[in-house]
């Protein structure tokens, strides 16, 4: 671990006794926290005026009880959480993630990497995230809605288009934004699109979102390779999850020349040498919602590998898409052995402190993922504009306006990183261009 500057030592100090036992939010903070000892150098009123400290402690956390009755008439009660961050830059901005590892220190650790994406993004959206411990796996379609009806009788009095505007994370897609969207409608009286996105396209949802972190998260890898001369025409990849982000990464990466030759899930990897099949990967996770070992009854020449480690599969390029900390120190070091020279997080937080240390000083093109998935939150923010003038653009015009977005993410973490003194090194590009943009926000607006 990289020691910390003398000034931030004693703020690291009391974020972990005033959150005890939230590892991952501990985690989250660290790894920014490590950046910023430059940046007080170059601006002392940060130091004066505490803005690393205030931006450590939520603006507002939010627990609730959530009842509901199950399919066999069961009572079942799950705990929800909405954290809102920081509203310097905008409303609160951020998914819900159901799953049921799901506890305060998850939530707070999302939202405080939010904060930092959202401001890399150039859009004027603050940072938040919730969620719940509810198990979405082997749920009927019944379950999932009596959930989402009961998880929005609370969550409506805290959410607004101006206020807080969640939208999907693990476990939570259109199925889910539909059910929560119908819920709030009926509560409020009010077809208000700019209180959720990630809706369906025929009621205000915005083409390109279903894809856009997975879309954002190639074109972040592509930037970074083209810096290096290079690009993904005939490299090998490695993209681990099969939800969301992992399909429409497989799908970009495609187009773009590369070939997918992994993807997974939380019990095992299908290793496909031919390239994998991606409307059969859709038709299990998409529409059958089915575990992903079912790839090899229509595939017979693709390996299927129970409880398997992904990385140990030699590739260029590796796109983490899964969950948090999916990749450690020993991971890390097993893809550098087998060449790889690109990694870009399309999960968020995926690579353990150790990981991220290995892959810098190997020297390879390392996109964290408050920069390399900040394509999904940023296509969210088109759809509120989309919906502020209760407007719909087409695909093309607006996955365009994705593509020049994760272009500029990139550009501006890449000259910070220079301007720093860092030249190459995302993670400190990322974490002090998200920090200065939300300081400078919170120094104009006064002590609040
Ligand atoms: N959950 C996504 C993320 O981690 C998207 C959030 C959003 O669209 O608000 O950034």
């Amino acid at each position: 671990m990289t020691t910390l500057d003398e000034k931030i030592e004693p703020i690291y100090k009391a974020v972990l006794d005033r959150n005890p036992g939230e590892v991952e939010f501990h985690q989250a903070v660290r790894e920014v926290l490590e950046s910023l000892g430059p940046v007080l150098v170059k601006h002392p009123e940060f130091a004066h005026y505490k803005l690393i400290e205030r931006i450590c402690e939520p603006e507002r956390q939010i627990i609730f009880r959530v009842p509901w009755v199950d399919t066999h008439g069961k009572v079942q009660i799950n705990r929800g959480f909405r954290v809102e961050f920081n509203s310097a830059l905008g409303p609160y901005k951020g998914g819900l993630r159901f799953h049921p590892s799901v506890y305060l220190g998850i939530i707070k650790f999302l939202g405080f990497e939010q904060v930092f994406k959202n401001s890399l993004t150039g859009m004027p959206i603050g940072g938040g995230k919730g969620g719940s411990d509810f198990d979405p796996k082997g749920k009927t379609d019944g379950d999932i809605m009596r959930f989402c009806q009961s998880f929005m009788s609370e969550l409506y009095r805290h959410i607004g288009e101006h206020t807080d505007v969640p939208a999907g994370d693990i476990g939570v897609g259109g199925r889910e934004i539909g059910f929560m969207f119908g819920q709030y409608k009926r509560i409020t009286n009010r077809w208000e699109a700019g209180v959720l996105t990630g809706k369906g396209l025929n009621w205000g949802g915005s083409l390109v979102r279903t894809e856009a972190t997975g879309y954002g998260a190639a074109y972040f890898v592509d930037e970074m390779l083209k810096v290096r001369k290079d690009s993904f025409d005939g490299k090998t990849c490695v993209v681990s999850g099969s939800g969301n982000v992992a399909i429409y990464t497989i799908e970009k990466i495609n187009q773009l020349g590369g070939k997918v030759v992994a993807c997974s899930d939380s019990a095992g990897y299908i290793y496909d040498e031919k390239g994998i099949d991606l409307e059969l990967v859709q038709q299990i996770k998409e529409i059958e919602r089915r575990r992903i070992n079912v790839y090899t009854e229509k595939h017979k020449h693709a390996k299927y590998v129970a409880g398997g480690n992904i990385w140990e599969i030699p590739c260029q390029v590796a796109m983490p898409s899964a969950t948090q900390n999916e990749i450690n120190g020993k991971d890390a070091a097993m893809l550098v052995k087998n060449g790889c020279i690109a990694v870009g997080e399309g999960a968020n937080m995926p690579t353990t402190p150790e990981g991220v240390k290995v892959f810098l000083d190997a020297g390879i093109a390392y996109g964290p993922g408050k920069a390399a998935n900040a394509g999904g939150v940023a296509t969210s923010a088109l759809e509120m504009q989309q919906n502020a003038c209760r407007d719909s653009w087409d695909f093309a015009y607006t996955e365009d306006r994705l593509h020049k977005i994760m272009q500029n993410i990139h550009k501006d973490c890449y000259e910070t990183a220079e301007e720093y003194g860092a030249p190459g090194n995302y993670v400190i590009g990322a974490n002090i261009a998200g920090f200065i943009k939300v300081s400078r926000a919170m120094l104009a607006m006064g002590v609040v």
